[in-house]
């Protein structure tokens, strides 16, 4: 009875995000369990990561995938690319009897969505898994054996970032530079080192913390950085605060501590709640919603697949501080959130996508 109302509270949330299509493939010979929630084609193809992790309950799978897939959909409007928003997750088995086989089955399941998902890597998959599957689909990104130019994403995510940061630095300190402004980064992984790296040589300070000790002690050593221990990040002021670390760091707790101008980093779901925003607002610190300042690494693969040219992608990574600014002011000038705002707008670019006569076939048509 009880998981008959959580799938059934699951269905209702699916349906108050405006999902289109969920699909589930269950393949027996290979142990595969997968979803595919493709939240909407309204501006063409959708794009979202394949996440390949030992999930509980399918429960816990179906909200994972709907909560992400319906944040790509928002990440991929505002950013203005040709695309929709959608993920899959797969259940991880205790033990994966034939990995070819396994993902070959994953990738005959992307090829039947005939090109309205394109899958990527994402936790618990690389480009060796993507090398399988596209031996099954075209639709997959990532896959080196098929695309040299494809790269890895977080040093897109990082200039993404870095972008997004001087853009809040320009609206909320009137800063054209970033020339001995302090930042606290949360995090020293993939993005967080790479951020770290493009800050420290515009001559930003830099206070970083990671639970890794190793990381912290070589990117002092490298980078020339200051480094704190893992609760002590919160307590240092700074301009700039950049979770880069997990979601949920910017909660009730921290921001009774957390004493800076800017929060902006590469964190998916920094805020625990959504109403965090309005804490954040009353410390009158400016926020730069975390999806749009993290849309490097999917804006470079949706060009690279796209058009096959890197350098197009690194322009329109640039793009996000045009982005970044736009939205500060908007907020600015509003009683709105920033928060708000964002997620309007990018209703408003799919609404106006779903009414354009360009329709996703021939978006599809495009991509091929
Ligand atoms: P990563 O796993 O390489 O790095 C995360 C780092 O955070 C690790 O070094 C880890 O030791 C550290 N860490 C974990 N818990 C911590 C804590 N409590 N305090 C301080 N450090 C802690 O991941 P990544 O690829 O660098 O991604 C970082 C964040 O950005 C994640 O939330 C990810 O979802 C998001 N993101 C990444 C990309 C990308 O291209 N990699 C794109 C969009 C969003």
């Amino acid at each position: 009875m009880k998981k008959h109302h959580r799938h059934g509270a699951l269905m209702r949330y699916a349906s108050i995000l405006g999902f289109g299509d969920i699909r589930i493939k269950i393949d027996p010979k290979t142990g595969l369990h997968a979803i595919i929630a493709i939240h909407s084609n309204d501006l063409g193809p959708a794009i979202g990561g394949c996440r390949c992790y030992p999930y509980a309950s399918t429960g816990e799978a179906t909200k994972d995938v709907l909560r992400l897939a319906y944040m790509m959909t928002l990440k991929a409007a505002v950013c203005k690319l040709p695309h929709g928003g959608a993920k899959a997750v797969i259940i991880k088995p205790r033990k994966i009897k034939d990995e070819r086989a396994f993902f070959e089955s994953f990738g005959d399941f992307v090829n039947q969505a005939e090109g309205r998902y394109i899958t990527a890597c994402d936790v618990g998959t690389s480009t060796t898994e993507m090398n399988i599957i596209a031996e099954s689909t075209p639709y997959v990104i990532g896959a080196t054996s098929h695309n040299k130019k494809q790269s890895n994403p977080a040093q897109h995510t990082a200039l993404g970032v870095l972008r997004g940061i001087q853009a809040t630095v320009k609206h909320k300190l009137k800063r054209d530079d970033l020339e001995k402004i302090k930042i606290n980064i949360q995090g020293l992984g993939q993005v967080g080192y790479e951020l770290a790296r493009l800050l420290t040589t515009r001559g930003a300070i830099i206070t970083a913390t990671d639970t890794k000790i190793a990381t912290l002690e070589q990117c002092r050593d490298e980078l020339g950085i200051n480094i704190a221990g893992i609760d002590e990040i919160y307590d240092i002021p700074s301009d700039v605060f950049a979770p880069c670390a997990l979601g949920g760091t910017i909660n009730p707790n921290t921001l009774k501590r957390i004493q800076t101008s800017i929060i902006a980093g590469s964190a998916n779901n920094q805020l625990s709640h959504s109403k965090c925003i309005q804490l954040i607002e009353k410390k009158d610190i400016l926020y730069a919603p975390d999806y749009v300042v993290n849309a490097g690494g999917l804006i470079n693969a949706a060009i690279v697949y796209d058009y096959n040219d890197p350098d197009r992608a690194t322009a329109k990574i640039n793009e996000l501080y045009e982005t970044t600014l736009e939205l500060c002011e908007r907020a600015a000038n509003s009683t709105e959130s920033i928060i708000d705002i964002t997620r309007k707008i990018a209703l408003d670019r799919i609404k106006q996508g779903s009414n354009n006569n360009k329709t996703i076939n021939s978006t599809i048509e495009e991509v091929n």
